[in-house]
């Protein structure tokens, strides 16, 4: 289908602004430190100054985004990761010694960071600025040039990141093209030297085959269903308060959200039961409550109505916080919901569920539970509630996920000294702190021959002295 005129000018667009970059990076290829972090404190101002037209813009793009959970989850995150970086970048980018090899000694040996140069970044539309200035707060860390493509689904939080971006930056350092799927996909077409993408793994998988066309090195940040494994002992009145503050942040549009849970013992409609007793205390009114968050589209709204539906025709116990039905669906808002004992085969127990619905599946061991997670993708997250730690080692030892919190759900990825990323389905590379600095950094490698070298030893035509030195090789 031909595009409209907006998305082929959009797309038009592109190409020459990654030539300008690729211009203004071959006329500075190494951006100096102070200007670095003049960069930093352009994106942490920008986060902070505007928190007003920042959640004004993603309120009206959801139909109801929490203030308060914008001000934890898009200003607060954004500022501390640019401060974070801040303040690390001298350590991060001093040269790294490391030890030479008798082989080739003498010399000596150094790691350097080095900026690959122009990069894109591909965002979604659940945390539309985090999940946008955070990735840029790496790549300007590590001096790279940044094309960006946010979600076509937060329209005015996009046009928004571009105004106050281009107010600070100049386009040949950071640009936003903005527009719908194809100019996504035409974005992703283009040779970057890193392309970032986070949202789904269905279309990251094709964000990585355009990338391997060019042979770009690529960062997947993808989703997929992030367990929860609560051992017999947990007990009730202290899982009860994580499991919801998880779920239910953001209506549960999070990619790390736990995304079932798996009950050992036969306890699932009374860890339900406390979940939902919890958000009550959380929300005591969910159509009209400003810190209750809408579903984002009627279609993401009509998906997770019809995962409840399927569920009640197959006559699963549905447990619902105590609401005005007419009233959450006239704002677009689901109540919270706990969902007993599904059986496997449902769109619930299959697919990634991205809204706040909870299922909770009883199962007879950790071993048990461990098997379920195994038999799945390798999820995003997983979270693990025991008071036991060896339970807690088994399953670590167990599994695999991208990251882990332990007795508290999403927690990890707010330190920026842990890397965050996926493994398998739910992604690969990593970001936050110093891993996204090197995610966005060339390690050049540095040797340094001495004024004599070793290998004048160990040159053609080979006699007694290369003996002696390749038997010394081959023990050192
Ligand atoms: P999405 O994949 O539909 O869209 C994300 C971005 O990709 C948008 O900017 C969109 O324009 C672009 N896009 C769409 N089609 C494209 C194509 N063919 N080629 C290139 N780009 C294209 O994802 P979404 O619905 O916005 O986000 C939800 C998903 O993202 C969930 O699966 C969630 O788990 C995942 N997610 C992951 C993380 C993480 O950090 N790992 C964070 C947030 C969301």
């Amino acid at each position: 289908m031909p595009h409209s005129r907006e998305t082929a000018s959009d797309i038009a667009a592109i190409g020459p602004l990654i030539a300008a970059q690729r211009a203004a990076f071959a006329r500075q290829p190494r951006r100096p430190l102070a200007d670095r972090r003049a960069d930093l404190l352009a994106i942490e101002r920008l986060a902070l100054d505007h928190e007003g037209d920042i959640a004004e813009a993603i309120d009206a793009d959801f139909g109801g985004r929490s203030r308060n959970e914008t001000r934890l989850v898009e200003i607060a995150v954004t500022a501390q990761a640019a401060r974070h970086a801040r303040a690390n970048l001298a350590r991060w980018t001093a040269p790294q010694a490391v030890p030479t090899p008798l082989m080739a000694a003498p010399g000596r040996s150094r790691i350097r960071h080095e900026p690959k140069g122009v990069v894109g970044i591909v965002s979604p539309w659940n945390y539309p600025v985090q999940l946008t200035l955070v990735p840029l707060i790496a790549a300007l860390a590590a001096g790279c040039r940044a094309l960006i493509k946010p979600s076509e689904l937060t329209p005015r939080t996009s046009a928004l990141m571009a105004q106050l971006l281009a107010d600070r930056f100049p386009t040949d350092q950071v640009a936003v093209v903005t527009g719908d799927a194809d100019v996504a996909a035409a974005f992703c077409a283009h040779r970057f030297d890193h392309l970032f993408y986070t949202g789904s793994t269905r279309v990251g998988r094709s964000v990585a085959e355009a990338a391997a066309r060019h042979l770009s090195p690529v960062t997947l940040e993808l989703g997929g269903k992030s367990p929860v494994i609560l051992d017999a002992d947990a007990p009730l009145k202290r899982l009860a308060h994580p499991l919801a503050w998880g779920r239910f942040l953001n209506a549960g549009q999070t990619c790390v959200a736990p995304d079932y849970v798996l009950a050992v013992g036969d306890r699932s409609e009374a860890v339900g039961r406390a979940v939902i007793r919890q958000a009550e205390i959380f929300y005591p009114e969910v159509g009209a409550n400003d810190d209750y968050t809408a579903i984002v589209s009627d279609r993401h709204y009509a998906r997770l109505n019809a995962m409840i539906e399927e569920a009640r025709s197959r006559g699963v116990q549905i447990l619902q916080a105590g609401h005005d039905a007419q009233a959450a669906a006239r704002t677009r808002r689901i109540p919270p919901t706990v969902l007993i004992d599904p059986p496997a085969d449902l769109a619930i127990m299959r697919e990634e569920i991205f809204g706040p619905l909870l299922p909770i599946v009883s199962t007879a061991s950790i071993d048990a539970a461990c098997a379920h997670v195994n038999a799945g993708e390798r999820p995003l997250a997983l979270y693990v509630f025991s008071d036991d730690p060896r339970v807690v080692r088994h399953v670590l030892d167990a599994t695999h996920s991208g990251g882990v919190t332990v007795n508290a759900t999403m927690l990890h990825l707010t330190n920026e000294n842990l890397p965050f990323g996926g493994v398998g389905e739910s992604g690969s590379g990593a970001y936050h702190g110093q891993r996204g600095f090197e995610e966005f950094s060339h390690a050049r490698s540095v040797f340094e021959a001495g004024r004599w070298h070793a290998s004048r030893l160990v040159a053609p035509p080979y006699g007694a002295v290369f003996r002696m030195i390749s038997r010394l090789a081959l023990r050192s």
